[in-house]
């Protein structure tokens, strides 16, 4: 664990250009609020787990498309439904939004899982995603996945943010 302060927005640029030299049919479009919070984390982690959502999201449309990246800064009291976080941190929040084939219901619970991977066993690991969980649970975040079929996948990553000194 190798933890410093780290700006998601920074991040987020730096995955991006890497992405934009390795994948020419994907175009990230960032949507990066002004200001947020640092937060105290392994960015090399951090970093991993970005890229992990982004090349799923690549592999989620064959085609080629556009993948979107928010960042913005929320309170946990505003953040329903996710039974881990606490209402009284503000939360960094990361959202990778993809407009691929989606992810059916049944499979949603199970994606996180280690070895769960849908593309064979050639071109999938299955360990993308249960590596990215681990790692925002050790950061004492979250990470949620909202999808309809054939219109795309949206995961969310929620990290504690930093307290800004008064
Ligand atoms: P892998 O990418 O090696 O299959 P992951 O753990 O990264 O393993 O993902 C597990 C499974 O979750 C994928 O095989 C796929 O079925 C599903 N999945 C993950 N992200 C997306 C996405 N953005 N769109 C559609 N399906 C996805
Ligand atoms: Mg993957």
């Amino acid at each position: 664990f190798k933890v410093s302060m780290v700006n998601l927005n920074t991040l987020v640029e730096e995955v991006s250009e890497t992405v934009a030299a390795t994948k020419k049919r994907i175009r990230i479009q960032p949507t990066l609020s002004k200001n947020i919070p640092d937060v105290k984390a392994d960015k090399g982690q951090i970093e991993q787990v970005l890229i992990n959502l982004v090349l799923n999201a690549a592999d989620a449309m064959p085609d080629g498309g556009d993948i979107f990246i928010e960042t913005s800064c929320v309170e946990g009291r505003k953040i329903n439904k996710i039974a881990s976080l606490s209402d009284e941190q503000t939360y960094v929040q990361l959202k990778v939004s993809d407009c691929g084939h989606g992810i059916p219901k049944d499979i949603q619970d199970r994606i996180f899982e280690p070895f769960f991977t849908t593309k064979g066993l050639e071109r999938g690991t299955g360990l993308g995603l249960s590596t990215a969980y681990g790692i925002v649970r050790s950061h004492n975040g979250e990470i949620t996945v909202e999808s309809e079929i054939n219109k795309g996948a949206i995961f969310s990553v929620y990290l504690p943010a930093v307290a800004e000194d008064v």
